[in-house]
């Protein structure tokens, strides 16, 4: 392993130390941002911070290049527009991706739950939630220890990670069953030394019983979605995630936003695609297959930097292949596997073709010096 494991996940109220300086990670209630919590936003990335903001694989907002000495006043603004937990538990506890496609039911759930997490016993830093509740599921790829789905007909489920089908619940009592479903997980031994995720736990056959029992499939997952206009509105993406405050500022001109764990932004009721520097609106965009992490400089654990190689080799990326640039074997940028990862070592690239960026690299190491063409490596 060539990076360093933390154990704890970042946040507004206790930053990460970055090379660029501090990132302070935002998670908008229920994945959404009023005009002017957006604009807010935009704001203090570029008083307190460096003026880039970044959208998370967890439909977090984070704003980088924060000094010690502006984390306070951004954080004191921040929370004037009510996106500040009390303290850090309870930022950490409110681990909920909500679905940027939800109606006024999952939103209402989303509350509810939000609610009843503050009474939560103590869980993983890591465990979270996902209320995937629309017509069909469309973040099956989003890791998540206990989600909200519905079956085919409709009916709200609540799903252990790890177990193909899920429990029915009534809206009424879903968050108390979601919070019962996370007591049993620690009660069946999910947690050693603080950490543990649910699919760890059902791996080893363990099965909620009684009215958590799973009993009935999710409807069949959607695929991804890409950038265009859907009934809740206009839906954009960004090269990496990555979003200067000019424009989150512009977009947030245009209406309330939705954030989503696929680097992208919906604009509520919004029925044109908006035209912005930095947003792709095209959906056969090479760079929507390209993901590469921070990289050197900002992050210090890179073994080198990332995006600009990957910007150059996704002009000519072949269709529907998909190009994964880390600069470690940490891979945040892309959990999943990809056509082609390419990691940063203190040797040089490593290639992994079909996989992720902690699998094992063929053996040559290319120099990240010379000039590189996508064709080398399909
Ligand atoms: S994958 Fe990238 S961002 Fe993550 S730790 Fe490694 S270098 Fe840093």
């Amino acid at each position: 392993m060539s990076f360093k494991v933390q154990g704890w996940c970042p946040g507004a109220l206790r930053p990460m130390a970055s090379g660029d300086g501090l990132v302070v990670r935002v998670r908008p209630p229920s994945g959404r941002l009023t005009e002017r919590q957006a604009s807010g936003i935009a704001e203090v990335a570029q008083r307190y911070g460096n003026g880039v903001i970044e959208l998370s694989g967890r439909a977090n907002v984070q704003i980088r290049g924060v000094t010690p000495e502006t984390h306070a006043p951004l954080i004191s603004t921040l929370r004037k527009h009510d996106l500040i937990d009390a303290d850090v538990a309870a930022e950490t506890r409110r681990n909920i991706i909500v679905t940027p496609f939800a109606d006024a039911r999952t939103y209402r759930l989303a509350e509810a739950l939000q609610r009843a997490l503050g009474d939560a016993p103590e869980l993983p830093g890591k465990f979270g939630f996902i209320l995937d509740c629309g017509a069909a599921p469309v973040m099956t790829d989003v890791q998540a220890d206990i989600r909200f789905e519905r079956a085919a007909d409709g009916t709200l489920l609540l799903r252990a990670a790890g177990c193909d089908l899920g429990a029915p619940v009534t809206e009424a009592a879903a968050a108390e069953a979601a919070l019962a479903l996370a007591q049993w997980f620690l009660e069946a031994g999910g947690v050693t030394e603080g950490r543990g995720r649910m699919a760890q736990l059902i791996a080893t056959s363990a099965r909620p019983e009684g009215q958590l029992a799973p009993a009935i499939a999710p409807a069949p997952a959607q695929s991804q979605p890409l950038p265009g206009i859907v009934k809740q509105g206009a839906l954009v993406a960004f090269a990496f995630g990555q979003i200067d405050a000019d424009t989150l500022g512009a977009l947030a001109a245009l209406g309330p936003l939705r954030v989503t764990p696929w680097r992208m932004i919906l604009t509520e009721g919004l029925t044109w695609m908006p035209n912005l520097p930095g947003l792709i609106s095209d959906p056969t965009d090479p760079l929507l297959r390209a993901h590469a992490c921070t990289g050197a400089p900002a992050c210090l654990q890179a073994h080198g930097p990332t995006r600009d190689l990957a910007r150059s080799l996704a002009s000519h990326l072949p269709e529907g292949k998909t190009l994964h640039v880390s600069g470690c074997s940490k891979g945040c940028a892309w959990p999943l596997p990809a056509d082609l990862t390419l990691v940063a070592t203190p040797a040089g690239l490593s290639v992994i073709r079909d996989g992720r960026a902690s699998d094992t690299p063929e053996t040559a190491v290319i120099s990240p010096s010379e000039p590189r063409h996508i064709s080398e490596f399909f």
